[in-house]
C-alpha cells in the first residue's frame, strides 16, 4: 500500500566524539524514505536548492523512492548543524537554516494524493497540515517534531496534532510538548491533543508505543559502537511505517512488529556517520537483526509459583 513522506531533505554537519562531518547527506524525509523503502514504495514531498548534489537524489532514486514530488528551487538546501556529547542520546542543534523551506509550499503531485499511509516529517508545522488537506483517505497519518517547532510553533503544532493519528516523539519533546515530567503522564496528555497512539523513542532504552487501552516496549539493540544518532529517529519512523504499510492490517499486533522493525532499522542507522549504514544494508542483515530483536526479547512463563 502506497505510503508518502513530507520533511526535509538537508545537508547535515555533525559533531559527535568520534568525529566531524561536514555537509552530508541528511533530513527526515531523507532517512525515513530510505528506510522504509525496503518494505514498501515511498513517495516523497520535499524541496531541495540549487547546491544539493544531485548524486544524492540518484541514491535515492536507485533504492526505488518515488521523488516526482522534490522540487528544486532557487536558493540553498536546508542545513542542520547538530553536536552529540558522550551522552548520545540527545543533540545539540547549533545551527537550523530553513533556506528553500522558508518559501515552500507542498503541492501533492496527483498520483500521491490516494496514500494510505502518511508521514508527516520534522518540518514546520503548518507544512504538515498542508500535506494533510492534499491527500484524499487515508488509513493512517503519523507525525514527528522536534524542539524547535514545538517552542517556535506551538500553537500550529497543537493544530497539526488534532489531525493525527499517531504521533513520534522523544522523551524530551514529549516532556516539553505536555509539561509532564513522567513519561506515562506525558504520553496520556498527547492522546488528549489528537492522536490516538503515541511513540516515545527514548535513544538507547528502546521506545514505548502508548494505545488508550495498552503500553508496548521493545528495547534498542545493545550496540557496542555507536558512531552518530542522527537520523535514529526518522529511520525507526521509516521501518514502523514501511512494515505497516505492507501488512493486511492495522491493529495492536501489527504495530507492536512495526516497533521492533522501526528499532531494528534505527540500530543499522547510529552504526555510521549519515546515511553510510543504511546505504550498505542488506534485507539479509535485516531479518537477522529482527531475530535477533526476537531471541533478546523472549523469555519463558513463569509457571507455578508456590506459597
Ligand atoms: P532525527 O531522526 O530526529 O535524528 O532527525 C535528524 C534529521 O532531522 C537531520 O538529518 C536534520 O537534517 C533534520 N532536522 C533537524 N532539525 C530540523 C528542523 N527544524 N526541521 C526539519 N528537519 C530538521
Amino acid at each position: 500500500m502506497s505510503l508518502l513522506v513530507v520533511g526535509s531533505v538537508a545537508l547535515d554537519s555533525v559533531e559527535t566524539p568520534f568525529g566531524v562531518k561536514e555537509d552530508v547527506l541528511g533530513g527526515s524525509a531523507t532517512y525515513f524514505s530510505t528506510s522504509a523503502s525496503f518494505f514498501a514504495p515511498t513517495q516523497v514531498v520535499a524541496v531541495v536548492g540549487e547546491d544539493f548534489p544531485q548524486a544524492h537524489l540518484d541514491f535515492l532514486k536507485a533504492r526505488g523512492v518515488d521523488l516526482e514530488g522534490v522540487t528544486r528551487e532557487k536558493g540553498r538546501t536546508f542545513r542542520w548543524k547538530g553536536r552529540y556529547g558522550f551522552q548520545l542520546n540527545e543533540a545539540e542543534t547549533l545551527d537550523t537554516q530553513l533556506n528553500v523551506f522558508q518559501s515552500f509550499s507542498p503541492r501533492l503531485p496527483e498520483k500521491y494524493r490516494d496514500a494510505q499511509y502518511v508521514f508527516l516529517g520534522n518540518i514546520h508545522p503548518e507544512l504538515q497540515s498542508q500535506v494533510v488537506d492534499q491527500v484524499k483517505a487515508p488509513k493512517l497519518v503519523a507525525a514527528d517534531t522536534m524542539n524547535f517547532w514545538i517552542n517556535g510553533s506551538r500553537a500550529a503544532l497543537l493544530k497539526t496534532l488534532k489531525r493525527v493519528n499517531l504521533l513520534f516523539v522523544n522523551d524530551a519533546e514529549a516532556r516539553q510538548l505536555t509539561g509532564e515530567h513522567n513519561i506515562v503522564r506525558a504520553a496520556r496528555a498527547i492522546l488528549g491533543m489528537g492522536p490516538d497512539r503515541v511513540v516515545v523513542k527514548r535513544g538507547e532504552y528502546g521506545a514505548l508505543l502508548f494505545e488508550q487501552d495498552h503500553i508496548f516496549a521493545c528495547p534498542a539493540m545493545p550496540l557496542a559502537e555507536v558512531f552518530d544518532p542522527t537520523g535514529a529517529g526518522d529511520t525507526f519512523a521509516g521501518g514502523f511505517m514501511g512494515t505497516l504499510a505492507i501488512a493486511s492490517q492495522l491493529n495492536t499486533e501489527t504495530l507492536r512488529r512495526a516497533m521492533v522493525m522501526g528499532s531494528v532499522m534505527a540500530s543499522f542507522t547510529v552504526e555510521k556517520f549519515s546515511l553510510e549504514r543504511l546505504r550498505e544494508v542488506t534485507r539479509s542483515e535485516i531479518r537477522a537483526r529482527f531475530a535477533e530483536f526476537k531471541r533478546l526479547t523472549h523469555f519463558e512463563d513463569l509457571g507455578p509459583l508456590e506459597d
